[in-house]
């Protein structure tokens, strides 16, 4: 079940093609569409209501692609984004992405509190 392009080739429900019992997510996919790490967890979503419906014998969701998020911080308060064709300046990216990385929503997600980022928990590193 490789494609041409050396990713795994997935069904509309995100299963390796050939292999109904085997599920895949993340860039290692044939999914076409931007490779970001949101794409993982959206794909998580889809495999995780598949395997529930699968238990009970109901109907598979499909993957739908999210829309295209392009994120290029540069420091925390500079960078340039795309998202959905339109392009922006520093002040939305370092909103959506360079204030902290991402890593607040990431702990968020994992049900964690994010630690109170000091100096000595960045020995002498710029934040
Ligand atoms: C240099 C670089 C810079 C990037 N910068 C950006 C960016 O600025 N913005 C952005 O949106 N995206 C960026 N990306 C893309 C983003 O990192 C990926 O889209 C995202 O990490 C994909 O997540 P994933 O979980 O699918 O794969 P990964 O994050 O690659 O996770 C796969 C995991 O599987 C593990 N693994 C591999 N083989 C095995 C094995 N046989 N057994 C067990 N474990 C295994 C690996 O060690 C790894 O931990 C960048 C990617 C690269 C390479």
């Amino acid at each position: 079940s490789i494609s041409p392009n050396g990713t795994l080739d997935v069904d509309d429900y995100l299963r390796v093609k050939g292999h109904d019992n085997i599920y895949a997510v993340g860039d290692v996919t044939s999914v076409e569409e931007e490779k970001t790490p949101c794409t993982p967890n959206e794909h998580a979503k889809v495999v995780k209501a598949n395997l529930i419906a699968e238990c009970n014998n109901a109907t598979l969701t499909a993957y739908k692609a999210v829309m295209e998020v392009v994120l290029v911080s540069v420091g925390s308060e500079a960078g340039v984004s795309q998202i959905c064709g339109m392009q922006f300046g520093n002040f939305p990216t370092k909103m959506a992405k360079g204030k902290d990385r991402n890593s607040s929503s990431t702990w968020t997600d994992l049900g964690l509190q994010l630690p109170a980022i000091t100096p000595e928990v960045c020995q002498g590193s710029k934040v």
